[in-house]
């Protein structure tokens, strides 16, 4: 067992502070990674605050983590000390049900090992996240980044990224689709540029007037001020696929009616409140769909980074010491992060 300096939160309304963090023994099959850095997602503060559930405390967040090999275990043939990977929102799975034999292991139908919050199938102890020095992962969970990409900003893509590639892609954006973005957040930057890099026409619906010109800089053909209702219904019938981030509960209906015959809105915001009611007219009357989807499979992620890396494309940043974490958290309460805070994990005092 090693003990490695890590940022825990002691209860849900208590503020993060420093801990000692237990990593297990690496095992044959496991690769240990120092932590360089690691991304700070709205999802962090919901699991810790216990906004979906209650959960075990302490509580050591983090799933956007990017760091170095320090050694792997004998049977481990992709990685060896020194390669730059990533690890995002899972760490383990079942490994043999229908969606972790199709590499969609976010769907293992035994749940997966989540990177914080589970139960560590190796030691039975809680597993602890990316807000620490360092961490163990099977091999199969790893992922490599590409060395072009900036670490610090390519972190946010272990999750943001991943989470809004998987629909885009399962959707079908590219070439002669027309897709919105609801939300300009960590997810939301990230959809623009993936979308945009696919080729796809972006539409960005934002509540935040002093994000407009941003949104076209990151690659958005459209801006529309969701809170703008004339904005809004001139967006009918407009859409193809629409990616919705917001973490917060908010009237669905003005998007359904945005969507084209036959379009999708998928959720992946979650908020810890309901939605209120959307109109089963708004659907029925184009065939629309709503749907939801959950980070993406570990097959999906590498490809996901292979293609940022041929297309440079790495998160919008700001980076932070690991002591500025719960100033952050609520700035990222306030909409005030342009677009994702990213922790310098040499900032943990050892
Ligand atoms: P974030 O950086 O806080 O961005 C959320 C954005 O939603 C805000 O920037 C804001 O954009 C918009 N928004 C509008 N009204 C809001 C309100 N009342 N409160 C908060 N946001 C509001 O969060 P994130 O890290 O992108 O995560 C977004 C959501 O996705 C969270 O619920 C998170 O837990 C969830 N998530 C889901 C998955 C998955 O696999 N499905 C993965 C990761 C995260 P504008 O200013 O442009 O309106
Ligand atoms: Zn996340």
């Amino acid at each position: 067992m090693t003990v490695v300096p890590g940022y825990a939160a002691a209860s849900s309304d208590a503020p993060l502070g420093p801990v000692g963090v237990e990593r297990r023994p690496p095992g044959p099959t496991d690769v240990a990674i120092d932590i360089t850095h690691c991304g700070v997602c709205h999802s962090d503060l919901h699991m810790t605050r216990g906004e979906w559930g209650p959960v075990a405390y302490p509580m050591v967040p983090g799933h956007e983590i990017v760091g170095r090999v320090s050694s792997v275990g004998a049977e481990v043939t992709g990685f060896a000390p020194g390669d730059r990977v990533g690890v995002g929102c899972m760490v383990d799975s079942c490994g043999r049900c229908g969606s972790c034999v199709d590499g969609l292991e976010q769907y293992c139908v035994r749940v997966p090992i989540w990177t914080y919050g589970s139960v560590e199938p190796q030691t039975g102890r809680p597993t602890a996240g990316g807000y620490s020095a360092g961490i163990v992962v099977d091999q199969g969970f790893v992922l490599r980044v590409p060395e072009s990409l900036d670490p610090a900003a390519t972190a946010p893509l272990l999750c943001a990224g991943i989470t809004m590639w998987s629909p885009l892609r399962h959707w079908g954006a590219g070439p002669g689709t027309r897709v919105g973005i609801v939300g300009l957040g960590g997810l939301g930057h990230m959809g623009i540029k993936l979308a945009h890099a696919l080729g796809a026409h972006v539409t960005l619906f934002t509540t935040s007037p002093g994000k407009v010109a941003d949104a076209t800089a990151l690659g958005a053909d459209r801006v529309v001020l969701s809170k703008d209702r004339a904005e809004m219904s001139e967006q009918a019938a407009t859409l193809d696929l629409i990616v919705n981030t917001v973490a917060a509960p908010h009237d669905l209906n003005p998007y359904v009616r945005a969507l084209r015959r036959d379009g999708t809105m998928v959720l992946v915001g979650l908020p810890p409140e309901p939605h209120p009611a959307f109109s089963p007219p708004g659907l029925v009357v184009a065939r629309r769909s709503i749907a939801g989807s959950n980070i993406g499979g570990i097959r999906e992620t590498q490809e996901m980074l292979d293609f940022c890396g041929e297309h440079g494309i790495v998160s919008d940043i700001e980076r932070i010491p690991m002591a500025q974490i719960n100033h952050a958290w609520e700035r990222m309460l306030a909409q005030d992060v342009k677009y994702r805070f990213v922790i310098d994990m040499d900032t943990l005092a050892g």
